[in-house]
């Protein structure tokens, strides 16, 4: 029966004079989103309001959940627009609405009522008295509980009669593309993915690299990695993928370092290809998925020795999540299922059993200056021989 959707944001009502900048790209995320479905839907801003009114026949729950993961939106509210203002009709019509919405009408309720048109001949407070009274005499068993009730009956009069009860919750954030564009180290791990969508949800556009080790890793690991950044798409847009051949470097690093420090200076390196590539492509910092303590390479003296390699600004937003905050945002964006498939991690298979987890930088240094005759040309191979894919298109 709902043939339009109101859709509620709250953050981007307050950027001042850029609020129309951040409206209308909220709009467009809307349209886009919903051009994904089957439907067909004009989508409008209006009075700081968006509303997608469907043009013809489209799939209700597809609408809703292409529009769930829209960043920005805080509600979806399902809405019936009627073209009579006249007051007679606007009661009726209402009572129409709850009749048809709600076949049980067992519940409690509170109509609250908004005027857009203050010309409008009856005040808001005698929309809500009129209506509540209407309806208690249209369904008796209905009752009324201005506290805390069930269902919240929202009337706005404006130009038209809207006319909703329901508000589906959103995933809040700021529109894709408000922000700049930020590179995103993803592995096929549980921790990244939930990274790139924390950060995307801010409104950055992601661009994304993953480090593979051929034939030590399988295509099966890379398809996962890809399927990761798919999901992630799904939120966040387009991303490009730049997949990079990192077994030179490991067997390098393998061959000239010591053990314990493989990891380690592995992760210098994955930052510093990441970086270049970020620098590349203008995007304005990198993410990660690190969080403190998690393993070893994640130690604050890790990351103080791992971080050391960076100009860029490297945004960490899991860095003070417990793995089981990370896993339950995994579970909510549809990525854990994949993340958890058992396939091997470039890291995992060249790790020491017993990695250093408190790195000293100038020992570091001083092990990468073994790698210095032939780094800088494996550096330049991996990125020259990247296969680079763009997904969520
Ligand atoms: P994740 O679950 O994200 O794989 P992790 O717990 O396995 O994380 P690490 O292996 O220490 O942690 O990696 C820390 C971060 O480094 C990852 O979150 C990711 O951002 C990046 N990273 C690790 N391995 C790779 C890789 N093969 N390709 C790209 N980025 C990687
Ligand atoms: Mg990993």
């Amino acid at each position: 029966m709902y043939k339009a959707f109101l859709i509620k944001y709250a953050e981007i009502g307050v950027k001042g004079k850029n609020r129309h900048i951040f409206e209308e790209a909220l709009r467009r995320q809307v349209e886009k989103a919903l051009k994904e479905t089957e439907g067909e839907f004009n989508v409008t801003r209006e009075q700081g309001r968006i509303y997608a009114e469907a043009t013809k026949d489209y799939n209700y729950e597809d609408a809703l959940e292409a529009l769930s993961r829209v960043f920005g939106v805080v509600g979806i509210c399902p809405v019936v627009i009627y073209d009579d203002i006249e007051w007679e009709s606007v009661q009726k019509n209402v009572c129409d609405f709850v009749g048809n919405v709600y076949k049980d009408k067992n519940f409690t309720f509170k109509v609250k009522a908004k005027r857009g048109n203050k010309n409008y001949p009856v005040t808001s407070p005698e929309i809500c008295a009129k209506i509540g009274e209407k309806l208690l005499e249209a369904y008796p068993e209905m009752k009324v509980d201005v506290k805390n009730p069930d269902v919240f009956i929202t009337v706005e009069v404006r130009n038209r009669l809207y006319v909703y009860s329901e508000t589906i919750e959103g995933p809040g954030g700021m529109p894709t593309g408000t922000a700049g564009k930020a590179m995103l180290l993803l592995s096929g791990g549980i921790d990244s993915p939930v990274a790139g969508y924390m950060v995307a949800k801010r409104g950055v556009t992601l661009e994304a690299t993953y480090f593979h080790a051929p034939p030590y890793t399988s295509d099966r690991a890379k398809q996962k990695v890809i399927d990761l950044a798919k999901q992630v798409a799904k939120y966040a847009g387009p991303i490009k993928l730049n997949i990079v051949n990192f077994t030179d470097i490991q067997l390098y690093i393998y061959e000239q370092c010591p053990e314990d420090e493989l990891t380690i200076i592995m992760r210098r390196y994955m930052m510093m290809i990441a970086q270049k590539l970020a620098e590349e492509s203008g995007c304005l910092g990198l993410i990660t998925g690190e969080s403190i303590g998690q393993v070893a390479s994640q130690t604050m003296q890790s990351l103080l020795t791992t971080n050391e390699v960076c100009t860029l600004p490297v945004y960490r937003p899991l860095i003070a999540l417990d793995k089981q905050e990370i896993v339950a945002i995994a579970e909510k964006i549809d990525t854990y299922e994949t993340s958890i498939l058992p396939y091997e991690d470039c890291c995992t298979i060249f790790v020491a059993k017993h990695p250093v987890t408190k790195p000293n930088l100038k020992a570091i240094k001083r092990s990468e200056e073994k790698l210095s005759e032939k780094i800088e040309e494996m550096l330049q191979k991996a990125v020259e021989t990247m296969e680079v894919i763009t997904v969520g298109e």
